[in-house]
Formats: C-alpha cells, sequence, structure tokens
C-alpha cells in the first residue's frame, strides 16, 4: 500500500510521523509525496492552540475534497484526543481516527503487506540527513495553566534509556551528525521512575555511547530545572552542545503564578547554572505575550527581564486561549491589538539582543555544520554554502552562511567575519 503523511505542528510531532513512517515502512509499505498517488492519507494533527486545530480541520477537509472514492482518509495526534466530535463533525467521511501514539494500530489498520525482500529502514525523526531528534519522554506532569498538553499526552514517561541510546546508535550509523534531544519537559527525564537528576545521568551516556555524533542538542529545559550537575555534565561531555532551549514564557512573578509556571528567581538560578558552567553557553527561550490580565506594568518586567539576561535567541506567542484549559476562562483576555503591539515590542528588543550576540563572535573561529545540498552564488559573485554552528537550532534559530564549496552535513572550521541580527558571514579557514 502507499501512503501520503501530512504533519502539523511542533518537533515533537514531527518525531511521532517518523515513528509512524517507520511502522509502515517495517509493513513494507510505500511513502508517496503525492496525495493522488496514495491508498491511504494521514494527517497527523496539532491541536495545541485553537488556531492550529482550525489548520488542522482545513488540511483534513481538503485532502477530502480532493481524494478519490478508493482513497482512505486517516486521521492521528492531539487533536484527536481532545477534539474527536469535533474532527468527526467538520468531515464526517474520515475513514479512521487514531489518538497520539498509536503508531502501530495504524501500521496494523492496513494489512499486512509482508514480501522477502529487505527495504533499507529510514532514519526515523531524520531532518534531511544532517541532523535527528531524539524524544526522550512524553506526557507531561506539569501545571501550566494555558497548556493542554497534559490532556492530550497525559502523565510524563520516559523512554528507557537503552532503547533511546539504540536509537542514538542507529543514527550515527547513518551519517547523522546532530541530535537535537526533545520532550514535552526534557528535565523531567527519569523522574516518572524516581531517578534524580536522570537527564544529567542520560547525557553522561549518551555522549560516551556516540561519541561519533559531534554534536547533541538540548532543547525544552523547564526553569529551575536545570541542575549545576546538569550544566556541568553538558560541559564536560565533549559532543554536548553548549546550547539550552529553556521556554521560560514571561519575565514578571505576578504573571507567572497565574500561568502555574516556576518563578524568575528559578529561572535566573538556571541561567546562572548554564552561564557559570560553560562561558560561551548560548540559550534560546520563548514567551508569551498578551496572558489574560497582563497589565503594561508586568509587560515592562518582562522586558527589564530580557534586557537583564540578553538571551541569544528568543521567540515570541500571541497568546491563544486553548479551550479547556484553566486560562482561557480567566477574566481580562488581552485584546488582539494590544498582543500584536507587545509582540512586536519583544521582537525589536529580542532582535536587537540577537545582533550583539552575533556581532560579539565577529573574529571568532567556529565549526559550521554544512546542510547546503549544494552552493549557490551571492550576489558579489561567490560561491556560498548555508550551515550553522553550535549557536543555532535547526528550524529555530538562525544561518551560518561560508564563502566556498562543502559537501552538505561535513563540518567546517570558519572565521566568522561578518553578523546579521539573526545570521553569521563567514569565510572558511585555509581557503
Ligand atoms: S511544561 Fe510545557 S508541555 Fe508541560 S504543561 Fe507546561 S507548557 Fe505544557
Amino acid at each position: 500500500m502507499k501512503y501520503f503523511l501530512t504533519t502539523l505542528g511542533c518537533a515533537k510531532n514531527t518525531v511521532d510521523s517518523m515513528k509512524i513512517e517507520q511502522s509502515l515502512r517495517s509493513g513494507r509499505h510505500l511513502a508517496t509525496h503525492a496525495p493522488d498517488e496514495a491508498d491511504v492519507l494521514i494527517v497527523n494533527t496539532c491541536g495545541f492552540i485553537d488556531d492550529a486545530k482550525d489548520e488542522s480541520i482545513e488540511v483534513i477537509k481538503d485532502l477530502d475534497n480532493q481524494r478519490n472514492e478508493d482513497q482512505a482518509l486517516y486521521v492521528v495526534g492531539c487533536l484527536t484526543e481532545i477534539a474527536e466530535e469535533q474532527v468527526k463533525q467538520a468531515v464526517p467521511n474520515v475513514d479512521q481516527i487514531f489518538g497520539a501514539e498509536a503508531w502501530s494500530d495504524i501500521a496494523a489498520s492496513f494489512g499486512s503487506n509482508a514480501s522477502n525482500y529487505d527495504i533499507p529502514q529510514p532514519s526515523i525523526s531524520n531532518l534531511g540527513g544532517i541532523s535527528a531528534y531524539l524524544k526522550l519522554s512524553d506526557g507531561c506532569d506539569r501545571p501550566c495553566t494555558f497548556c493542554i498538553i497534559p490532556t492530550i499526552k497525559g502523565k510524563m514517561h520516559s523512554t528507557a534509556d537503552d532503547l533511546l541510546i539504540a536509537e542514538a546508535k542507529f543514527h550515527a550509523a547513518m551519517g547523522i551528525k546532530e541530535l537535537v534531544l526533545v520532550a514535552q519537559d526534557s528535565t523531567a527525564y527519569g523522574e516518572d521512575i524516581s531517578v534524580r537528576d536522570g537527564l544529567a545521568q542520560f547525557l553522561e551516556k549518551l555522549s560516551i555511547a556516540v561519541p561519533e555524533i559531534p554534536w547533541i542538542r538540548l532543547m525544552y529545559a523547564y526553569p529551575g530545572r536545570v541542575t549545576s550537575n546538569l550544566a556541568r555534565v553538558m560541559n564536560d561531555m565533549p559532543n554536548i552542545l553548549h546550547y539550552v532551549d529553556m521556554p521560560l514564557q514571561h519575565g514578571s512573578d505576578s504573571m507567572l503564578r497565574r500561568m502555574k509556571r516556576p518563578s524568575s528567581r528559578k529561572a535566573r538560578e538556571s541561567i546562572s547554572y548554564i552561564r557559570n558552567a560553560m562561558n560561551d553557553a548560548v540559550i534560546r527561550t520563548t514567551f508569551i505575550v498578551g496572558f489574560p490580565g497582563e497589565t503594561e506594568q508586568e509587560f515592562d518586567e518582562l522586558l527589564q527581564f530580557i534586557r537583564t539576561e540578553q538571551f541569544e535567541h528568543i521567540g515570541v506567542f500571541t497568546y491563544s486561549a486553548q479551550s479547556g484549559t484553566p486560562a482561557a476562562l480567566m477574566q481580562d483576555q488581552v485584546d488582539d491589538e494590544l498582543k500584536t503591539e507587545r509582540y512586536a515590542r519583544v521582537m525589536e528588543l529580542a532582535q536587537e539582543i540577537s545582533l550583539s550576540a552575533n556581532q560579539s563572535v565577529i573574529g571568532e573561529t567556529v565549526d559550521i555544520l554544512i546542510e547546503s545540498e549544494e552552493p549557490t552564488r551571492s550576489s558579489g559573485g561567490d560561491l556560498v554554502v548555508v550551515g550553522r554552528t553550535y549557536r543555532d537550532a535547526p528550524e529555530v534559530d538562525g544561518l551560518a552562511f561560508v564563502k566556498g564549496e562543502f559537501q552538505k552535513g561535513s563540518l567546517v572550521k570558519a572565521n566568522v567575519d561578518g553578523a546579521l541580527p539573526y545570521d553569521l558571514l563567514c569565510t572558511p579557514i585555509d581557503s
């Protein structure tokens, strides 16, 4: 059977889609990028916020309208966990609906397609053959009042470390150069089986197990849960990048209390562990503006927090009410115009800080992981390839432009000779 799979939502959903693909390919089913060639159309949905729900339903409707009568339509993922009835009402002809993590059920529904020949297994959660996600756990035990994820995914459950190491070794054998560790809360790793500082222990093991993977990157740490030991391990192990993504959501303590998030003191404690252990640490974070009741003073506290902490990368979201969460019922919802204005003010400050962080590395020598398939010619006539330094995570941060012709997947040493707000301009050493 041939399937067409489309994925909405976050990196963690991308990992889930890769697991669906792995199950289907193990059953000898073939992927196609053309919906009209598929026997089964699968939509892996996102239900995180209302906009994401609407987008998922639009995609399902589009595929339903395009398909012919022999093609089946499956809907899977987060949205089906929280709004199965809504999906059924919007698109009554959907053939099958599966919850999140029902990878093997989806494959089972295709029936057996056994044959005696081997199809090479694709890398699961592989980003263009260079980087791959490794999902440490799923679910979340935190009480954030704006978030529906714990309702959708349930309690946090860690994947056994030997399975993760086996997956990492598989990626290493496939030539992957960067492992990006994801979870709803990566710093909770091991808590469900009463392991203290489980992430630090796992990072140490992982680093030793896959020395041939030069970059291991940590995403989605929780404020207050980055321990001094974790920061020390990150500094000591040669292939753990000095990069942490730690979503903070706000800088005002009264806002953080309403969000049921850790205080700014907890955030600062984690930041100081990271910066004290690694003087070249890069911190990425995200903030929500326009959460219910956000006053001008609270918003100013956020700006002040950002100015003080000088995060190298900042992502900003305008608050969007998610039905089923406590925050959706709160009084004083902020109007959209004000949210947009606050978004722009944070982005302006974030851009200023990002530019100054990039300028601070001008003159330094960096390793660049090349992502381009082939070079392109710049307006000045030079051949240029695109990659990233450890400072930039795939898909969310900036890029490094390097003069010359280099193979995709190679690590190139280069001097930083120019900085843009989000990107670096580099010249390879010895060219
Ligand atoms: S930690 Fe993240 S996933 Fe968990 S409830 Fe909070 S925002 Fe949601």
